[in-house]
């Protein structure tokens, strides 16, 4: 390949394509990942989320890693779905400091009838600031996609979590199936879509390989692929899991990245476990997301701190929206996180 010729979008990948570049020479593979991410994103560029969970825990799926399910004894404070005001409250605090997009959380199997009226005036709220609308709700029919792409929601996420083969160890209320008819419907209706998976619930290899090909090999990438390793919480069934090797996490982000070379590759929950060198290794692998906040889901996320301070060190710029252009408002958004001391801007978050 040409140095000016870009990697091409595909999906028609093949296991053992998919392999190959798992057993890579890891220098190979970093350089080989860096190099497909420069022709598609800035170098230097890291896009900043903030998550609020509107509905915390009781939740009745029984996904093994999740302290917010209600079948494990996890000290999980639960809070009911929260009042529209407040998340607008949240959400226009999050404009005030430079935010452009809001994320929402809820922990449910899918959205109910009766909650659906606030969710979609949480929506039409957060647009009417004149910010992007992410949501996850778990399960959704294609109604409920309508609704929520009619009342301006951008993105939806729904993770695939693992490989097919493996996922019936992770999780047996909701089929692998299930997730993807979520995700075709929420193609359907025109969101965006953040799909991604967990690292080191115990899965090997060939796992991390198939939950990439079945992201890549999708008809459209997803925009946003949440890479998550493994924060085990006392009293889920995956507490005592043996640790991930660091490196199969770094090499497991490459390789998402050179699959999908266009899609933004979020590092997601468990920087904490992470010091600044892997986190570094990580953006170097393709890694040009993450969410910013002293909490992630319902568990420890780096302080908004350290992440400044490595974010200097690292020269990266922080960006809050993949679109923007104009320089002042860029400056505005870093002078703003640069300022930040408040952790109240930073809230508790959820998965589903
Ligand atoms: S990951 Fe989501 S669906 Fe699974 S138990 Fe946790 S909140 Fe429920």
């Amino acid at each position: 390949m040409q140095v000016s010729e870009k990697a091409p979008i595909r999906n028609n990948w093949t296991e053992a394509e998919a392999r190959e570049l798992f057993q890579m020479p890891f220098m190979d593979l970093m350089f080989e990942a860096q190099q497909i991410h420069r022709q598609y994103h800035k170098p230097n560029q890291v896009q900043v989320s903030t998550l609020c969970s509107i509905k915390t825990g009781a939740c009745p799926e029984d996904c093994k890693y999740c302290p917010q399910s209600s079948r494990y004894n996890t000290d999980l404070d639960t809070e009911r779905l929260m009042k529209v005001k407040a998340v607008l409250k949240e959400a226009a605090e999050a404009k005030a400091k430079g935010a452009t997009r809001f994320c929402m959380g809820a922990a449910w199997k899918s959205p109910r009838a009766k909650d659906m009226p606030y969710v979609l005036e949480m929506i039409q709220g957060v647009k009417e600031m004149g910010m992007e609308a992410c949501m996850t709700l778990g399960t959704l029919e294609q109604d409920q996609a309508k609704d929520l792409a009619d009342a301006g929601l951008d993105y939806y996420n729904h993770n695939l979590d693992t490989s097919p083969e493996f996922y019936g160890s992770i999780i047996t209320t909701r089929t692998y199936q299930e997730r993807l008819d979520t995700l075709s419907n929420v193609r359907e209706a025109g969101m965006k879509v953040c799909c991604g998976g967990i690292m080191g619930m115990g899965e090997d290899e060939r796992d991390r390989i198939g939950l990439l090909m079945t992201l890549a090999n999708m008809a459209e990438h997803p925009e946003s692929v949440p890479m998550n390793m493994l924060v085990k919480v006392e009293g889920t069934p995956l507490e005592n899991v043996d640790d991930l090797e660091p490196f199969d996490f770094i090499r497991s982000i490459a390789v998402a990245r050179i699959m999908m070379p266009a899609s933004s590759v979020r590092l997601s929950a468990g920087r904490t476990n992470m010091n600044e060198q892997m986190q570094a290794l990580c953006f170097m692998a393709g890694a040009n997301s993450i969410f910013y906040g002293e909490k992630l889901l319902t568990t420890e996320n780096p302080e908004a701190d350290s992440d400044r301070q490595l974010f200097r060190k690292l020269s990266i710029n922080s960006e809050q929206h993949e679109d923007v252009s104009d320089e002042a408002h860029e400056q505005a958004i870093l002078h703003n996180i640069q300022a930040e001391k408040d952790a109240g801007f930073f809230t508790d978050a959820t998965a589903s």
